[in-house]
């Protein structure tokens, strides 16, 4: 999922200063179980914000909503009478999400209130960690499921750089090597064949910014975008 981190609320309340009638709009999905974006931190930015004012004698307006994505169209319409009855939008979902909500009402002013951070998982409460950088080319099945790009600092394609020492990276001595790990996981499953195996010079260029993505069944539907 992606995890995001809620900005400080200096940096959102100056953002949102201009205007009396806030939308803050939440998502509940990934932004939700990192908790930062979703129905509970909506009502806490809110609370946050009429106070913040009513400290400085004004008397603000400040609507919470939260769909269950962002990033998808058919949660975004039904917002249509809540944006035309606020002067500026709060988003709380990830980049994508800002975004989204930005281009179908594009006559608001809408402010981000996180900071999207990274694919990444949920490895205990209110603890995540980042696991995928979207690279295109996903190298796990010969790795033992641990990927070279993210959980190494070098993203090396192709074993340790010379710096490993003990198992541990000398990027930061902290985190385990993760080609040490990955020569662990590939040991235990009697895989250690695939460290021969040389893998290409990573295709950049199918990274470059923005991405599309068409599923197989829409080609033809969608062939005008490609
Ligand atoms: S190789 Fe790593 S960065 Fe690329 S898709 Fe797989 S997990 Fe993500
Ligand atoms: S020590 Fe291991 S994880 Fe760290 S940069 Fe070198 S190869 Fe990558």
């Amino acid at each position: 999922m992606i995890i995001a981190q809620r900005k400080p609320f200096k940096e959102i309340s100056e953002a949102v200063a201009p205007y009396d009638k806030i939308l803050i709009v939440g998502c509940g999905t990934c932004v939700a179980v990192c908790l930062a974006g979703g129905e509970k931190e909506v009502g806490l930015l809110a609370s946050q914000l009429k106070l913040a004012a009513g400290l400085k004698g004004r008397r603000i307006e400040v609507g919470e909503i939260t769909v269950e994505r962002q990033c998808d169209r058919e949660f975004l319409e039904p917002l249509c009478d809540f944006v035309a009855d606020h002067d500026a939008i709060l988003s709380m979902a990830c980049g994508a999400g800002v975004q989204f909500l930005a281009q179908l009402y594009y006559f608001k002013p809408i402010f981000p209130a996180v900071d999207t951070t990274f694919i990444g998982v949920n490895e205990a409460v209110g603890l995540f960690t980042e696991r995928c950088r979207a690279c295109h080319h996903c190298y796990l099945g010969l790795t033992g499921g641990i990927c070279p790009l993210t959980m190494c600092p070098k993203g090396l394609l192709n074993g340790p750089c010379g710096g490993t020492l003990n198992g541990k990276c000398e990027v930061d001595p902290e985190k385990d090597c993760a080609w040490s790990e990955i020569y662990r996981r590939l040991e235990q499953q009697g895989r250690l064949d695939n460290l021969k195996k040389i893998v290409p010079l990573h295709p950049h260029a199918r990274s470059t910014t923005p991405g599309q993505v068409i599923h197989p069944a829409y080609q033809r539907r969608y062939s005008a975008y490609e």
